[in-house]
């Protein structure tokens, strides 16, 4: 079974259902699926119960914005396997929004991004940081040099920590605008 297939199978049913189809049968064929018993059985107690073995819980933050709420990351073998809410945390007092409730796919997600990619005739390509950041420069400079500082807008991240955002408007300044501010605006 894919990853996909798990994550798809994991939608649409309960979570301890999900576990003890899942927890045993990730390695079998696609192509057979639900149909060969061969590879697949019914998790015991002990796996539904615990399907991370010697897994530590480990308290965090989420980074996806400032607010900095509460996550019990889960740790087996230095990989991070799953996530739960911290319900002792002091500001998010044990819930997320949306964002921060898949905080562990910016790390395990199959569609995370890990390069930069170009599209080039309708396709994307894999560049190299050097070619993304001097493509980018460029086009920016020549429009600067065209239309003036004002055509660009500088949108902080939610992400930023204080210190990156000071660099960002430092960067927006030295720029020679004053079109910037935080994504969280709209
Ligand atoms: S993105 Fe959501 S869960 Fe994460 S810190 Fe911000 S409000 Fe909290």
């Amino acid at each position: 079974m894919s990853k996909e297939m798990l994550k798809d199978a994991s939608l649409h049913m309960g979570r301890r259902s999900f576990l003890k189809m899942a927890a045993i049968g990730a390695s079998f064929g696609a192509g057979s699926a639900f149909a060969s018993s061969d590879s697949i059985r019914p998790a015991t107690e002990e796996e539904v119960k615990n399907p991370f073995p010697g897994s530590k819980r480990v308290k965090t933050i989420c980074s996806i914005c400032s607010a900095g709420c509460g996550i019990i990351a889960e740790v087996q073998n230095g990989v991070w396997v799953r996530q739960d809410v911290a319900q002792d945390h002091p500001i998010s007092e044990g819930s997320h929004c949306c964002k921060g409730i898949d905080q562990i796919d910016l790390v395990k997600s199959t569609q995370r991004i890990k390069y930069p990619l170009k599209k080039v005739d309708g396709k994307w390509q894999r560049i190299s940081w050097d070619q993304a950041v001097n493509e980018i420069s460029e086009k920016m400079l020549k429009m600067r040099a065209e239309n003036g500082p004002d055509i660009v807008e500088f949108l902080g991240s939610a992400k930023f920590s204080l210190q990156q955002a000071f660099y960002f408007r430092k960067f927006a300044a030295m720029w020679g605008t004053n079109n910037i501010d935080h994504v969280a605006r709209i």
